[in-house]
């Protein structure tokens, strides 16, 4: 593992910022921690960085102790690189400049300078000075700049957030690709959830210092562990349901049958449950026998809409249609339930 990060607390005073915290990361692994404000993100960033001294528990880079109880190893010893959302490249000197001062004395500067130029799509710009590039190309030199040391381990905080959209979506591949080619590992923390599943090989949800699932983007959209994360990533809503058998569940929109057992030691046949509900479980069955619902929200997103639906029972709930059924808040329609992973809590938690 080139990150362990097991069972860590950090306190700031009297008060917990970080509870119990367990995740890691592979070699060549990008991971990515998203959360609310407030919820512990640069904290641990602080804490990987050797910024924070950390109370009890373990981080381990590139499978050497950085902290623990007794240890700190000081942040300029731990080989770890960052990024931040404001580059912070220095206005004097110029793209070269920039790049090499992340350059150990020792090794060969202009061989690594000319690899990093090149990787980063910047070999034309090494005489620019940092005022006469793009947001974008600025934000390539301060990622030169943290690979340039070759560190055990790159974070990023919420390193696109004051890009704008269009330039987000690309410098957020690009960034993945470069880190991807150069081979290295990754944290990044972010509060938006799209950017976390199109960077992440992994990742999970920070809640109040402590982490909910660290799994693939996949599985925490589509296998989320607990109601926290359900309701966190992604559109969706929990519905009422009753565990009808070990691999069924009686829902008010019918009932939705699931490969896998439903059943656990807090969840019996018999067990009201909630329901995860994604948008794209909820299809359009008008005159074919399905649920009547009425519209009470829409956004419209282009090629689909998201609509926010309530059936007769007062059950709420999403559904992501094509836009060329352009229905508006008070319509009627049918619904029916097309799940393909059933996703089912205990109605009280
Ligand atoms: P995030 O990055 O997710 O926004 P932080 O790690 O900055 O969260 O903060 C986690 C918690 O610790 C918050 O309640 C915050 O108010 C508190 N906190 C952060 N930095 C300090 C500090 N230097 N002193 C005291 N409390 C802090």
């Amino acid at each position: 593992m080139q990150l362990e990060f097991s069972n860590v607390n950090h306190y700031y005073g009297r008060r917990q910022a970080i509870g119990g915290l367990s995740f890691d990361l592979r070699q060549g692994e990008i991971g990515v921690l998203i959360g609310p404000s407030g919820a512990g993100k640069s904290t641990v960033l602080n804490c990987i960085a050797g910024l924070e001294p950390i109370v009890s528990g373990e981080i381990r880079i590139g499978g050497e102790l950085a902290s623990g109880t007794r240890v700190h190893v000081p942040a300029e010893r731990r080989q770890v690189g960052m990024m931040f959302q404001d580059s912070a490249l220095f206005p004097h000197l110029d793209v070269a400049g920039n790049i090499c001062f992340g350059i150990a004395k020792r090794t060969d500067r202009s061989t690594r300078l000319a690899e990093l130029l090149e990787l980063c799509r910047l070999a034309d710009y090494a005489g620019a000075r940092v005022h006469e590039l793009s947001g974008g190309q600025q934000q390539r030199v301060a990622l030169a700049r943290a690979l340039a040391p070759r560190p055990k381990l790159l974070l990023l905080d919420e390193p696109f957030c004051s890009s704008d959209a269009a330039l987000r979506s690309e410098l957020l591949a690009e960034v993945r690709q470069i880190i991807k080619e150069e081979g290295s590992t990754a944290l990044m923390v972010t509060h938006d959830q799209a950017e976390a599943f199109e960077f992440a090989d992994r990742c999970g949800v920070l809640d109040s210092g402590t982490l909910c699932q660290w799994d693939s983007p996949y599985n925490l959209y589509h296998r989320p562990n607990c109601a926290l994360v359900a309701s966190f990533i992604g559109d969706g809503a929990l519905i009422p349901g009753t565990l009808v058998s070990e691999h069924e569940v009686e829902t008010e929109l019918g009932v939705v049958s699931s490969d896998q057992r439903l059943t656990t030691l807090l969840m019996e046949a018999g067990h009201k449950v909630k329901v995860l509900m994604r948008p794209d479980d909820v299809v359009l069955a008008n005159g074919c026998g399905g649920t009547r619902a009425q519209v009470f929200k829409r956004a419209f997103r282009g090629a689909d809409i998201l609509y926010g639906l309530r059936t007769g029972a007062g059950t709420e709930l999403y559904a992501c249609l094509p836009s060329r059924h352009d229905l508006a808040a008070g319509d009627a329609i049918e619904v029916s339930l097309q799940v393909e992973h059933v996703v089912v809590f205990p109605a009280v938690e």
